[in-house]
């Protein structure tokens, strides 16, 4: 990482620090070119003036082991530059959907740098692929027109003062710029573009839960590397500007966003059938051809620029959404998640004597696993049901309390509906396993003498054996049964262990 600052024996907590980042995905460089150019024009030719009121920090190559691994055949669907580095990491890690979960050693150090230096401002610098069209750079961040903001007046900083900077910027420099695209169709961009909520796993999603205002750049794979660069330059210096310009009004943003506690925390979206908006979309004429290799019609990009159109927008909506518990209680023996929250810069109180608290668990019914992702093996559930229990968490275990700035990211973390917890990314496989039984010979006496001693129970039981012939005619379903009855059934099966306490 390059400092890049005027400022000596420390950064100056007044003036905001912009964290600009490329090569999180080692084959889109354009970042790291461009912003080695600007650090060259900053020191060396005239333009030091950017940082008289912004403080900028610059990491060239975050995934570099993909930096390393590289070669002609690394970006089939981009132009430029002729060597390319890969996606993932050594370890087939996407960076890029590592937010949440932390598992790479390079994300891990990411969090480290974040909460030294406290940026205000994230940038995460890529190159697209995919639909063509005169767009040469593209950018997202939550609160585009307004929307999907869990950080409300940083998106607002981003939509009203950022958005129209960047812009003006980039337009009077010969470029393109639009919201991020991405395509309902492929093939057929006119359909309409996704502009919905990103999730925890991703910078923009991770940045706006951890009140980081932060916008995802993508330049478009097709445009010549040069202008593509070029694009990525303009669009870092007129980031500097506007956050020199208005630097108060992003630290006031900031603060507030870090002072709201909610209710209610939505923990997943859905896609939105009809449009919610529209915007000035220019396209790329296209045509199309018989491929004997496919046997259908494919499309070709001509190059040339079509007439511009209103395309329309999809967005999301919440779908599932939760009332805020007090706190979560990790008990010890995750010593794994506790780590990552630590990491996170998440606060927390851990217990030094055995702590009894009254406190929801979660058992999961009908579990699965889809396959494995992300190098996990995630793991979700039919249904979700919350059980009161009274538990005694042993020394080491942890109380992380809602009450803090970092409130909503811990619920993110920790609810076991949340697509991007430490339940979903498959942290708890121990809880799918069933430890103890009961023989026969113990069971069967003991289920005779539980019918005979209540009534209501061997009701349940007749009725269930008139209604149910395969249950009946399964010895070991039928002793099953009882056994699930008895305080002798292990109470930690299909239960996450993670505690909610509610409010009261
Ligand atoms: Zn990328």
């Amino acid at each position: 990482m390059v400092i890049a600052s005027k400022d000596k024996g420390g950064l100056d907590p007044k003036k905001p620090v912009v964290l600009a980042q490329a090569g999180i995905h080692a084959g889109e460089i354009d970042g790291k070119d461009a912003g080695l150019m600007l650090l060259r024009d900053i020191t060396q030719r005239g333009k030091d003036g950017l940082l008289d009121q912004v403080n900028f920090l610059f990491v060239p190559v975050f995934n570099a082991d993909g930096h390393e691994n590289s070669s002609p055949y690394s970006r089939p669907n981009q132009r430029g530059p002729e060597i390319q580095g890969f996606r993932t990491t050594a370890q087939n890690l996407n960076l890029n959907r590592d937010y949440a979960k932390l598992d790479a050693p390079e994300m891990q150090a990411m969090l480290g740098l974040i909460n030294r230096y406290d940026p205000d401002l994230y940038l995460d610098l890529h190159v697209t692929d995919g639909t063509d069209y005169v767009h040469d750079i593209t950018f997202a961040f939550q609160g585009w027109n307004g929307r999907y903001a869990r950080s409300p007046k940083s998106g607002e900083w981003l939509d009203q003062r950022l958005r129209p900077a960047l812009e003006a910027a980039l337009s009077a420099n010969g470029h393109f710029p639009s919201p991020y695209l991405d395509a309902v169709d492929g093939d057929a961009p006119e359909k309409g573009f996704n502009i919905g909520a990103d999730t925890a796993r991703f910078s923009t999603g991770f940045g706006d839960l951890r009140r980081m205002p932060t916008v995802l750049v993508e330049t478009h794979s097709l445009k010549p590397y040069r202008q593509r660069v070029l694009g990525t330059y303009v669009l870092l210096e007129a980031t500097l500007r506007a956050a020199a310009a208005s630097g108060d009004a992003l630290n006031a943003a900031r603060a507030a966003d870090r002072t709201l506690r909610k209710d209610r925390v939505v923990l997943s979206w859905k896609p939105l059938k009809a449009p919610i908006d529209s915007f000035a979309f220019r396209p790329i004429q296209r045509e199309t051809w018989r491929s004997e290799a496919s046997g259908r019609d494919e499309v070709r990009w001509t190059g040339r620029p079509g007439p511009v159109i209103q395309a329309p927008v999809f967005g999301s909506e919440p779908d599932v959404v939760v009332d805020a518990p007090a706190a979560y209680w990790v008990p010890a023996h995750k010593a794994e998640v506790i780590d990552r929250l630590r990491r996170h810069g998440v606060r927390m109180e851990t217990v030094t004597e055995p702590r009894t608290v009254e406190v929801e668990v979660t058992r999961l019914v009908a579990p699965k696993s889809p396959a494995a992702i992300e190098g996990r093996f995630p793991l979700s559930a039919q249904d979700y049901v919350a059980e009161r229990r009274t538990v005694t968490y042993a020394p080491g275990s942890v109380r992380v309390s809602t009450d803090q700035p970092l409130g909503e990211l811990a619920s993110i973390l920790l609810e076991p509906r949340s697509p991007d917890s430490y339940l979903a990314w498959g942290f708890f496989p121990e809880i799918l396993q069933r430890t103890e039984y009961m023989e026969g010979y113990v069971i069967a006496p003991l289920a005779d003498r539980m019918l005979e001693a209540d009534p209501k129970l061997a009701a349940e039981f007749r009725a269930k054996v008139a209604a149910d012939p395969a249950f009946a005619a399964d010895a070991d379903a039928r002793l099953r049964w009882f056994y699930e009855k008895t305080p002798f059934y292990d109470r930690r099966y299909l239960i996450y262990p993670v505690g909610r306490e509610t409010r009261r």
